[in-house]
């Protein structure tokens, strides 16, 4: 017989018939005439009820039919009598695949606070709550594919060892095969990557975007999705050393269109978790985020305010000025912290905001200048609950200007000669963005912590299984 997955069990309209279901035992209760298990293979958060009568069964075959233990039901579906579900399995033949000693296995009692659980990373997807999250990544995940995909954007993979550390210096985790225990320096102390085993210094990459652009002015959109590390220290609920990206690079787009498409790809996925998740984010939503739905929809429903990153410390001046107390000071040339972005989002703006125009002592070197020689055409779309969502910019396309700006911000040239490449021959305008997927999760789940977001978290002093 074929196993049902118990997601499909719920979907089935014809009772009284015969299915097989495999999966997980969540919990077994009852009394001496019948055990009722709820039975979960994480297809959907819901668990199956198979109704045991204990003329039939033995206590023997019952008793490692505990939390945790993996069994086999083949039984028949029925209308359920009892409330919380509409249909259950009456069990007729019951086979254990593998038990979990109730003295070990440590998910006994439901609410293990989440720090717990991420001490036992090897077993929450078997929780309700990881599995949610786990099956609301993935579809996050296909409907990025799917966004793009239909809008014609190529998927290109970029390369996570990259030898220019142009973007990140400082905050890359290096690649070396040097014997550390034996590091041989010249006379000057410095290490001689020649014999390293890239011939030069390499590290793991902090962004797509510079292999983006050379994919962009190509083939006009393109998109990266893969994984990113960060060595910066900062312990916060935002920040992974290792998370996922998502940049997408556009050739002839321009700033307002740039912000245009940031928009529509968010709501996108926010819509896809609505109509795709709807189960999951009603748990998460039940668990750990009364509004989460109400905060979803409403995003769909409003517009993304936009205004420059002028305006926006303008307004933080004012709500300083009239009282209201931040932990960093904020003035025309700092970088906004968290929570100036909240304020202004959640208090000022109630609703998702974009800041343009930076800065560009701030920025990066390939953020295209404006005619102010004081701000560059950057984008920062900001979200309630997390801050920053996504940072993107128009690119500076004009060979004299990116080659001068990356001199002063002393990005060599010798590491970015191919990047160069792209404006001295058939340069564009151009754009793009970098969306960091835990925060689009963050938001999606309503998770108030970015380790609970991926499946095994790397920050600083935490790289287990
Ligand atoms: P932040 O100021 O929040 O540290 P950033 O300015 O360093 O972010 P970018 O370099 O612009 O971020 O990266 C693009 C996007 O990647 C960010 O908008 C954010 O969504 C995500 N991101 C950046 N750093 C991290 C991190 N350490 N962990 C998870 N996501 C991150
Ligand atoms: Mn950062």
């Amino acid at each position: 017989m074929k196993r049902t997955k118990i997601k499909d069990v719920f979907k089935q309209t014809e009772t009284d018939v015969k299915i097989l279901v495999k999966g997980w035992v969540r919990t077994r209760r009852g009394n001496k005439s019948v055990n009722f298990i709820a039975l979960n293979d994480g297809s959907t958060v819901n668990n199956i009820q198979i109704v045991v009568d204990l003329e039939h069964f033995s206590e023997e075959l019952l008793k490692p039919i505990t939390t945790g233990a993996c069994i086999a039901v083949e039984g028949k579906l029925v209308a359920s009598q009892g409330k919380g579900q509409t249909v259950e399995i009456q069990a007729e033949k019951i086979e254990v695949y593998g038990s979990a000693d109730p003295e070990t296995y440590p998910l006994q009692k439901k609410g293990h606070s989440l720090e717990f659980l991420r001490e036992i990373a090897h077993l929450r997807p078997r929780t309700n709550t990881f599995g949610a999250i786990y099956r609301v990544r993935h579809n996050m995940a296909m409907a990025i594919h799917t966004f793009f995909h239909q809008k014609g954007f190529v998927y290109v993979h970029t390369p996570i060892i990259t030898a220019s550390d142009c973007e990140g210096a400082g905050q890359m985790f290096q690649v070396t095969t040097l014997n550390l225990y034996d590091l041989k320096k010249d006379e000057n102390g410095s290490i001689d990557y020649s014999r390293d085993f890239f011939g030069k210094q390499a590290s793991l990459t902090v962004s797509g975007q510079l292999e983006g652009e050379l994919a962009a002015l190509a083939l006009g959109d393109i998109y990266t999705f893969g994984p990113t590390f960060r060595a910066e220290n900062s312990n916060t609920p935002r920040h992974l050393s290792e998370f996922w990206m998502i940049e997408p690079e556009m050739a002839f787009y321009e700033i307002a269109d740039n912000m245009d498409l940031a928009e529509e790809f968010i709501k996108f996925c926010i819509k896809w978790a609505l109509e795709n998740c709807a189960d999951d984010l009603a748990f998460l939503q039940e668990h750990f985020d009364k509004e989460l739905t109400e905060r979803l929809q409403f995003v769909l429903d409003n517009d993304f305010k936009r205004l420059t990153y002028t305006e926006g410390v303008e307004i933080l001046e004012a709500a300083v000025a009239k009282g209201h107390k931040f932990e960093f000071p904020v003035s025309w040339g700092t970088d906004l912290q968290s929570e100036h972005e909240r304020y202004l989002v959640e208090q000022h703006f109630k609703r998702p905001v974009i800041l343009t125009d930076y800065p560009k002592e701030i920025k990066s070197f390939y953020m295209k200048q404006n005619d102010d020689g004081k701000t560059v055409r950057a984008m920062d779309v900001l979200f309630p609950k997390i801050g920053e969502i996504i940072g993107g910019s128009q690119r500076e396309e004009d060979f004299e200007k990116l080659k001068n700006r990356a001199q002063e911000m002393a990005v060599p040239q010798k590491d970015i000669w191919w990047y160069l490449d792209t404006r001295r021959f058939g340069t564009a305008p151009h754009s793009g963005f970098g969306l960091g997927f835990e925060r689009l999760l963050l938001f999606v789940t309503g998770m108030a912590n970015i380790r609970d977001v991926i499946p095994f978290p790397r920050t600083p002093n935490t790289a287990d299984f």
